[in-house]
């Protein structure tokens, strides 16, 4: 259990901080009903991510890789966000959140409310056709076929996240680069921080000064070393108490 103490301190670094920006990874959606990588129950379980989510395995055995992007597209789907994006959702609106680098595919801070939000790998809520390019809105594809094909060449639908083999976009690293080395303060929400090079981003920022806070029920690479304390609970459960704080801070005028 987070303690009011540890919760206090990290809103105090939040008001005293002149640029706070967020890292997420797939634990802040656990708490949405969508597993995470590494973490116990659901469709990960099941399938080696780094086989059936190669770009290879996509280009040359689409059916194979569909197997598992259908389940996780169904889970994306139903998945709605949780109270801690609602809670990053209200510290961009009180001017406290610069912006979010989310290794998440699922699109749920923007669901939440939040503007600036740079999608590092990308997303789930369209597909491209690997052979003539055409792109379209997930929701407008038939997820049942094996797998999903273009209506315009019949090449197989690749989603627009990116896969393991391929490059993180240079836009969204560029810009996750900048955010990073010029923050003060950065939370680490939810990530192994063993997926790079988003894993680089809280070293990048605490080499610039910042302050690095994780929250996460279990310890991380980063803690210890990187990060400079971890409150260890659920994003959910952390953030609403910290942004409730923050709130409080601010109406006293602190
Ligand atoms: P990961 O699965 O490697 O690690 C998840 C981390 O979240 C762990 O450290 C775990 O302790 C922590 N965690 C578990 N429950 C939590 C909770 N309720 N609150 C806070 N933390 C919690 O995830 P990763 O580091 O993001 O790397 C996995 C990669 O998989 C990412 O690149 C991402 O693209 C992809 N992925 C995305 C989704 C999604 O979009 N929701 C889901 C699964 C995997
Ligand atoms: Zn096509």
């Amino acid at each position: 259990m987070v303690t009011d103490q540890e919760i206090k301190k990290s809103a105090s670094s939040i008001i005293r901080a002149k640029k706070v920006v967020a890292l997420c990874g797939a634990g802040m959606s656990v708490e949405s009903g969508i597993a995470s990588f590494r973490g116990r129950g659901g469709l990960w379980e099941k399938y080696n991510p780094e086989e059936y989510g190669h770009i290879a395995t996509l280009q040359n055995k689409p059916e194979k890789a569909w197997i598992m992007l259908r389940e996780m597209s169904r889970e994306i789907m139903k998945a709605k966000p949780n109270r801690g994006h609602l809670a990053l959702a209200e510290l961009e609106m009180l001017g406290r959140l610069s912006s979010i680098i989310t290794q998440n595919v699922d699109g749920l801070h923007h669901v939440a409310g939040n503007k600036n939000v740079i999608e590092f790998h990308g997303n789930m809520q369209s597909v491209v056709c690997m052979k003539c390019g055409d792109r379209q809105p997930s929701i407008e594809i038939n997820i049942d076929d094996s797998p999903p094909r273009c209506k315009k060449c019949n090449g197989a639908f690749k989603p627009d996240a990116v896969f393991f083999g391929e490059a993180i976009p240079s836009d969204a690293l560029n810009h996750s680069h900048f955010e990073s080395k010029t923050c003060d303060l950065m939370l680490v929400v939810g990530t192994s921080a063993l997926v790079y090079p988003a894993a680089t981003m809280p070293e990048i920022a605490s080499s610039a000064g910042a302050e690095v806070v994780e929250i996460n029920p279990e310890a991380t690479p980063l803690t210890g070393s990187v990060s400079d304390y971890i409150l260890r609970g659920t994003a959910g459960e952390v953030l609403s108490r910290v942004v409730s704080r923050v709130k409080d801070l601010l109406a006293a005028g602190r």
